[in-house]
């Protein structure tokens, strides 16, 4: 039993539009609307805010989303089966649920938003580990968004939060916290979906800062930090043979030791690596 809103319960709203989950489409939903609603309560404040949300399914999060008052909701769907339930959810908020039918890998969403905007999504991992990557990389900094609220497997959320030393330190850790702050927000057991998935989730929030923590340059950082954690194992000076000729000095210009491994080396060495090997 819910209260969030006057709309069917989505094991009815799944039953009328037939929308068996799909493995294809990585579907396994949300049935639970006081959930939705708390981890979009995880978004923020949101009443001044247009939401972008992608992969809506039947509609559990968007539901969270409106209830917790959004300003404004656009949602992504790939699935056309979803898209008539999403309506109905439209029709019940008028003028805050614009629904687009499509791949969100391939969708500008832009010119349908209006800042501030804030994303939130409960996406295939696939998915979402592409466009997370693409949103906390783009051209220009601050991004678009002030926040992601995003779910993920617990193993993903796990990388996008580690700190230097540990297993799970890597790529998605230092370009997350070069330019935003990222925390688990809540922990999910396979349960908490349907059908349930074999492994246990999480909600990752995300807060884009208003600039980098350490001056570098955005492609020489990922270069470096790709370079270096495609053969964690590997002195640096090994790892990154590839980037310059020099790279020990490089390596030593920057406060580090040629034979240390990258999963020792927190941001600020690696921004002051990017540093040292964009200099001429
Ligand atoms: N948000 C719903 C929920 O929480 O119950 C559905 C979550 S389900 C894990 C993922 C949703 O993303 C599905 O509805 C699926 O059809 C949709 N999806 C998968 N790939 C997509 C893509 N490339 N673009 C847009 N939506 C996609």
């Amino acid at each position: 039993m819910t209260t969030i809103d006057t709309l069917p319960p989505l094991r009815d709203v799944i039953a009328t539009h037939e929308l068996s989950a799909r493995k294809s489409l990585g579907q396994n939903f949300l049935l639970d609307l006081n959930l939705t609603a708390k981890i979009a309560r995880q978004a923020g404040e949101l009443t001044q805010c247009d939401v972008l949300e992608i992969g809506p399914g039947p509609g559990g999060l968007t539901r969270g989303l409106l209830a917790e008052g959004a300003r404004r909701v656009l949602a992504i769907e790939k699935d056309r089966r979803c898209i008539p339930a999403l309506a109905e959810i439209a029709a019940h908020y008028p003028d805050r649920l614009q629904v687009i039918e499509g791949d969100a890998l391939d969708i500008d969403p832009l010119s349908h938003l209006t800042p501030p905007i804030r994303v939130a999504a409960n996406l295939p991992y696939n998915v979402g580990t592409e466009l997370l990557v693409r949103w906390l990389t783009p051209k220009e900094w601050p991004p678009f968004w002030q926040t992601l609220t995003l779910m993920f497997q617990k193993e993903v959320a796990e990388r996008i939060v580690a700190t230097p030393g540990s297993k799970a330190y890597g790529r998605l850790a230092l370009l997350a916290s070069w330019r935003a702050d990222a925390k688990i927000a809540i922990h999910l057991p396979p349960s908490a979906f349907t059908p349930p998935p074999k492994v246990s989730s999480a909600v990752v929030h995300i807060t884009a800062l208003d600039k980098p923590r350490f001056d570098a340059d955005a492609k020489t950082l990922e270069r470096v930090v790709a370079a270096a954690f495609n053969q964690r194992r590997k002195m640096l000076r090994a790892a990154l043979k590839g980037v310059a000729p020099d790279i020990e000095d490089r390596l030593i210009a920057a406060g580090l030791k040629p034979t240390d491994r990258a999963e020792q080396i927190p941001l600020e060495g690696f921004c002051a690596l990017a540093r040292a090997v964009a200099a001429t």
